[in-house]
């Protein structure tokens, strides 16, 4: 019997998975049902060129022409508001009812409201979508002050773009470093530096107590100030959740994401889930390119119907790039674990700091700044969790040609 696939969400994860099923099956019925009106965009752009527009070629993954070519019904603006899995429907916004054999959990997270007084008020932000990205942009056009509330990676390559079309920028990070995820406290001390160098104010171990204003925000107060410290313009970019409010009551197992086996499939048979909105060995990945390959996953399983076995996704170590404030950073794998051996490399004319960390003799994480020769060697290394033996080798040169070796 021809499969009817229901897919929720349009995001990367969705179009992976249709995308691999197509391979395979052209016959089985395509349904992507999306809240946003738009054709599947590359979401990471969006930080990355927030002060200028998003051309077509470049944002959208595929030309609008691709979906009709594959025989995929794409339904955009219709967001899926009740799911009955016994019955086996979803039912849009718009009121329609449509049956599935197999139904694919693609709809991803939002951003993490921060339980702020004032988070409400007009010109207060959080970049999520493109819908998003445009509202920003048009209220940075006439802003002078900026306020960020988050010191990660999205808050940071937002704050490059406003401090190069001259907004005043401060961020303010609830922990003690930038980056606490991707950077160890020595690779953070050194990007603060530039940072503030560049005329941006950062407050670290700050929290904003309160968001002032009568319609639009004008200004702010840090947790412990009496001082009213004026802004016009503030983005929050303070984590993401799955949303699974959806899913309450559904019958799926739920904890921080829908959870999911290595076959992307959930507790429900013929349900399956990838993407932020999935949950796997307790961690929703938050990752473009993990979204990519557990929609791929889900595709390959759901177009071959097998109950057991099937393809897999293999858990893997986080990558991060950036590129901000004139800084080329590499964060891979695990760089805070505790009792770590590290290794380092400094070059201080041409700024350049190169870390390995090791957990016991495993090198579990690396930090590259401004030089980014070694970094396919570490990462493979890294990815495979290689064990160096240390005993003579102290220098970051000797683990290198140690690591050449074996390639
Ligand atoms: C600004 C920004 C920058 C980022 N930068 C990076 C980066 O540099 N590197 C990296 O690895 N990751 C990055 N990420 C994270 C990455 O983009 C996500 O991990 C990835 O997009 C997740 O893909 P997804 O398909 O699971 O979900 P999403 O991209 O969230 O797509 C889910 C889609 O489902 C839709 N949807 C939600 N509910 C419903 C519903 N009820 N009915 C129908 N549709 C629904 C949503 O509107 C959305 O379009 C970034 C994220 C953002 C927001």
């Amino acid at each position: 019997m021809a499969k009817t696939v229901v897919v929720i969400g349009n995001g990367i994860a969705a179009l992976s998975a249709v995308e691999k099923i197509r391979e395979q099956d052209q016959e089985s019925r395509i349904m992507i049902f999306a809240q946003e009106r738009f054709h599947t965009y590359n979401r990471l752009e969006l930080s990355k060129r927030i002060m200028t527009e998003y051309p077509a070629e470049q944002i959208f993954v595929k030309p609008a022409e691709w979906y009709d070519a594959h025989n995929i019904e794409l339904r955009l603006g219709a967001s899926i508001v009740r799911l009955d899995l016994k019955k086996k429907t979803v039912t849009t916004a718009q009121g329609e009812q449509v049956g599935f054999t197999h139904l694919l959990l693609a709809n991803g997270g939002s951003n993490f409201v921060p339980p702020i007084p004032g988070i409400d008020l007009a010109n207060v932000f959080s970049l999520r979508s493109l819908e998003d990205a445009r509202k920003i942009q048009k209220s940075a056009a006439t802003a002078k002050e900026l306020l960020l509330i988050g010191g990660g990676l999205l808050g940071l390559e937002m704050a490059w773009q406003f401090q190069q079309a001259g907004l005043a920028i401060t961020i303010v990070e609830m922990f003690p470093q930038l980056m606490p995820r991707q950077l160890d406290l020595e690779s953070a001390r050194y990007l603060e530096e530039v940072i503030t160098n560049y005329g941006v104010e950062l407050i670290l171990e700050g929290q904003v107590a309160q968001l002032v204003g009568t319609e639009a925000v004008t200004g702010y107060q840090l947790k412990g100030e009496e001082q009213v410290r004026s802004v016009d313009l503030c983005i929050y970019s303070t984590g993401m959740r799955s949303n699974i409010g959806l899913f309450k009551e559904s019958g799926l197992e739920i904890h921080h994401g829908v959870v999911v086996d290595q076959y992307m499939r959930t507790n429900v048979t013929d349900v399956y889930a990838a993407g932020d909105i999935s949950e796997y060995n307790g961690r929703v990945y938050g990752l473009w390119s993990a979204a990519r390959t557990q929609g791929a996953v889900a595709g390959e399983n759901i177009a071959a119907g097998l109950t057991v076995g099937g393809a897999s996704f293999e858990a893997t170590n986080p990558v991060t790039n950036i590129n901000v404030f004139n800084q080329v950073i590499t964060s891979l794998g695990e760089v805070q674990p505790e009792g770590a051996v590290v290794l380092r490399e400094q070059n201080q004319d041409k700024p350049i700091l190169k870390k390995l960390f090791f957990k016991e003799e495993r090198l579990c994480g690396a930090i590259f700044i401004n030089n980014q020769k070694e970094v396919l060697l570490v990462r493979k290394a890294v990815e495979h969790g290689v064990e160096v033996p240390l005993g003579r080798r102290t220098s970051f040169a000797e683990v290198i040609s140690y690591l050449h070796s074996l390639a």
